[in-house]
């Protein structure tokens, strides 16, 4: 048998425990819908975990009065402060908080993260070192430290593993850097992996088991969750929706290849493509917020060809996993219902119709927090590898 029954609680328990520690409190039916499982599954479940006193059940105080009252569980949680990191781009955030997600304090540094990995990790840890000063939490308070990096992690080797997607870090391990640098547990993951975590316990995507997050801004990354799970792949590149070929012979990517997705669409291409219109501009195209500017039908027309290219390659990716929801995050996302529209444009024509009919497509409920949200919940999960 592919899986002993024993083997499928355990991994069933595992998932309860740890959807309720990234988000609670919680109710069986929201557990349920979160981690994919059967709800006689999560009763049974729920049934041992309350009596081995892992979690705890009170009444739910926004009960409408219909029907019968749905309790609301709560994991018990240790004293002590959680981490969160997010190496972007173009920045480092820091959120120090307890260990029920309470945020503390928070602190942001711009940095040309690509440029040196080591320069990144000390601006890091004086970052946390600076929260834990403002706020005077002791340093040995701090039980775990999960951190986001915006390239492929080897889950082997624990090494970036692009010399061509994080040019600076390649070879790096962040987790043994970043325990020399601040001691303690320390957890790393892709950051739209994160983002992901992030939308599915708290954001856009709570009601749903199976969602894709994109993120795209510089480049165009993917975070997956796959029956309630964060989802890395074998050997921790899933998502690297970027280098899909959509443009045979088209314009040179870094990763090499000619006609990459994010050689067509990035906040970069974008930002060009606007600047070539004659639109007011900030300086930076990391500055870009198309909120304002989508009123304009010249740059609803190019940020709608983006979601187009961009919906191109999810349709692929649709047709093969058939999530039940797509959330747009990065700072393309402030392109909001012209970007939405291309992409399901772009689904209904590519994507299989039992698919493109039901998947909702999304803008992220945390913008660009989502990374930093996500990271803290991940420090929160105990037991994710
Ligand atoms: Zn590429």
């Amino acid at each position: 048998m592919a899986n002993p029954p024993n083997q499928r609680i355990e991994r069933s328990r595992r998932a309860i425990l740890d959807a309720l520690k990234q988000s609670f409190p919680a109710t069986r039916q929201e557990l349920s819908r979160r981690t994919g499982l059967a709800p006689s599954t999560v009763a049974g479940i729920v049934r041992g975990l309350l009596a081995e006193g892992l979690v705890h059940e009170h009444a739910a105080s926004d009960h409408a009065g219909r029907g019968r009252p749905s309790s609301r569980l709560s994991p018990r949680r240790p004293p002590g402060h959680l981490v969160g990191i997010d190496f972007g781009h173009t920045h480092i955030s820091a959120v120090l908080a307890s260990t029920a997600q309470e945020v503390v304090a928070e602190g942001r540094v711009p940095l040309d993260v690509d440029a040196s990995a080591g320069n990144a990790l000390d601006q890091a840890a004086a970052l946390v070192a600076d929260l834990l000063d403002r706020t005077g939490v002791p340093a040995g308070s701090v039980l775990r430290t999960a951190a986001g990096i915006p390239g492929p992690i080897n889950q082997e080797t624990g090494r970036i593993q692009s010399a061509t997607i994080l040019a600076g870090w390649a070879g790096v391990r962040p987790r043994e850097e970043l325990t020399d640098r601040l001691g303690g547990e320390v957890l790393i993951a892709n950051d739209a992996e994160l983002a992901a975590l992030a939308e599915h316990t708290h954001g856009a995507g709570r009601d749903v088991s199976d969602l894709v997050y994109v993120k795209a801004s510089h480049g165009i990354g993917a975070g997956l969750i796959l029956a309630g799970r964060r989802y890395t792949g074998a050997y921790g590149a899933s998502g690297e929706i970027g280098h899909t070929l959509i443009q045979e012979g088209g314009a040179q990517c870094r990763c090499g290849q000619r006609g990459c997705l994010e050689s067509v669409v990035s906040i970069d291409e974008v930002w060009r493509q606007l600047t070539a219109a004659g639109l007011p501009l900030p300086e930076r195209p990391g500055d870009l917020s198309l909120d304002a500017l989508v009123d304009n039908p010249v740059a609803a027309r190019i940020v709608a060809d983006a979601g187009r290219s961009i919906g191109r390659v999810l349709s692929d990716l649709c047709n093969a996993l058939d999530p039940a929801m797509l959330v747009i995050g990065g700072e393309l996302a402030t392109g909001g219902d012209p970007l939405l529209e291309g992409i399901r444009e772009s689904l209904r024509r590519f994507a299989q119709p039992a698919i493109s009919d039901r998947v909702r497509v999304r803008s992220s409920a945390l913008g660009p927090r989502a990374g930093l949200v996500g990271a803290l919940t991940l420090a929160a999960t105990e037991s994710t590898p």
